[in-house]
């Protein structure tokens, strides 16, 4: 071959540091951390709902382009009931293969190639993929450590917005920082939006997943955003079924027919049985969403301690299943060489923050740490990352 086959877009991310990372924890035995899937199924009714639509035949062909109609008034009824949006499920909802291929879409179908993409920094994997794949040139703004916790620098958010500024990218709850961006931190963003006429693509994933009496507020939700904005979210983090890649949008007419235009021929359709079980799940009662809550508020809150007292610095989370530690009190400054060591030193995966930068520098000492795991699990990781102190 006279040239490598990996194309220029794409030559920078030729495999994720988790198939490295799960590959390790499998050849080592180590507790996996790495990866943010639950180790425990979603709910068994959930799951007999998959079932019987799948016995009744209900999906087992391709189902409608934007996804049944049934999932589609559920996810209208959550927005309204849980936020006040509303949205037509028949113009202003698109069901699509998870959180993953509705990012994609959307940043296929919204930016033109040259475009510049604002994403806070650290962000998740697939961001980067999919503004190259768009042709788009991804602008950082990083999120820091700031009195224990992850804050977005709003002056540093301003200065990145160019003429050819077309979109920003946001996510909150955010993985891997856990932090919950505030109502403040959102309203000076959809301000900045309006001024220089910017659209928001929002990855809210961890909607449901937030601590301590923090309170998701949807960009889409103030003033002036509705119409600039895609929302994203997905059953997978919700309902504890990453297998099932149920995800949507909620947006204005005309971006949601954008981003049908690009999804269409991404996957066409996906997971047509799972479609009807997804929408009973957003019917749960509260009862369903605040066990999910105090469930993993309890798992955090055993390995914070835990990673805390092995030495780690601890960015306690307010939202999402993972946290964020500094190894510099261990006196390592190098994520990458940590986490490659660490199955071998403790019989624990983790992931270097630095592969969630472009600026690898800023994300070098920190490691991120999955906590939806059962809490035996936990206590064995906890009992296990003593041998570092
Ligand atoms: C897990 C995750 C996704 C992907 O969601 P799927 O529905 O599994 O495709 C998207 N964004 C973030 C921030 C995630 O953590």
């Amino acid at each position: 071959m006279t040239r490598p086959p990996l194309n220029r877009r794409l030559a920078e991310f030729g495999t994720t540091i988790f198939a490295e990372m799960s590959a390790l924890a499998a050849r080592t035995g180590a507790i996996n951390l790495g990866q943010g899937f639950p180790d425990t199924d979603g709910p068994e009714e959930v799951r007999e709902a998959a079932v019987r639509a799948l016995r009744d035949g209900r999906g087992n062909q391709y189902p409608p382009g934007p996804g049944v109609p049934e999932l589609r008034t559920a996810i209208a009824d959550h927005q309204r009931e849980r936020y006040g949006l509303e949205y037509d499920p028949d113009a202003e909802v698109l069901v699509t293969a998870g959180a993953t291929e509705a990012i994609a879409a959307s940043l296929l179908a919204l930016v033109e190639p040259g475009d510049e993409v604002i994403a806070l920094e650290p962000y998740y994997d697939s961001y980067a993929a999919c503004v190259a794949m768009a042709g788009g040139t991804r602008v950082p703004v990083t999120l820091r450590p700031h009195e224990g916790a992850y804050v977005l620098d709003l002056d540093e958010l301003r200065a990145a917005v160019t003429d050819r500024t077309r979109l920003i990218l946001l996510n909150t709850p955010h993985n891997p920082t856990g932090t919950v961006l505030t109502r403040a931190e959102l309203t000076a963003v959809a301000e900045l939006a309006v001024e220089r006429d910017l659209l928001v693509v929002t990855d809210e994933v961890y909607e449901h997943l937030v601590f301590d009496g923090a309170e998701h507020v949807p960009i889409a939700s103030l003033p002036g955003m509705r119409e600039r904005t895609v929302t994203i979210s997905s059953a997978g983090k919700t309902f504890s079924f990453t297998g099932w890649k149920v995800g949507w949008i909620t947006a204005s007419p005309e971006l949601t027919s954008a981003v049908r235009a690009a999804k269409q021929f991404l996957t066409y359709v996906s997971s047509g049985p799972f479609q009807y079980a997804v929408a009973e799940a957003l019917r749960l009662p509260d009862t369903y969403f605040d066990g999910l809550r105090a469930d993993l508020a309890a798992k955090r809150d055993l390995l914070s301690e835990g990673l805390a007292q092995a030495g780690f610095e601890v960015y306690r989370p307010s939202g999402t299943y993972f946290v964020t530690t500094d190894i510099r009190p261990l006196g390592a400054t190098d994520g990458f060489a940590f986490c490659r060591s660490l199955p071998e030193r403790a019989g624990v995966v983790a992931i270097p923050n630095a592969v969630f930068y472009d600026h690898r520098d800023e994300g070098a000492p920190f490691v991120r740490f999955a906590f939806c795991k059962r809490t035996e699990v936990l206590e064995d990781a906890v009992s296990r990352l003593k041998r570092l102190a």
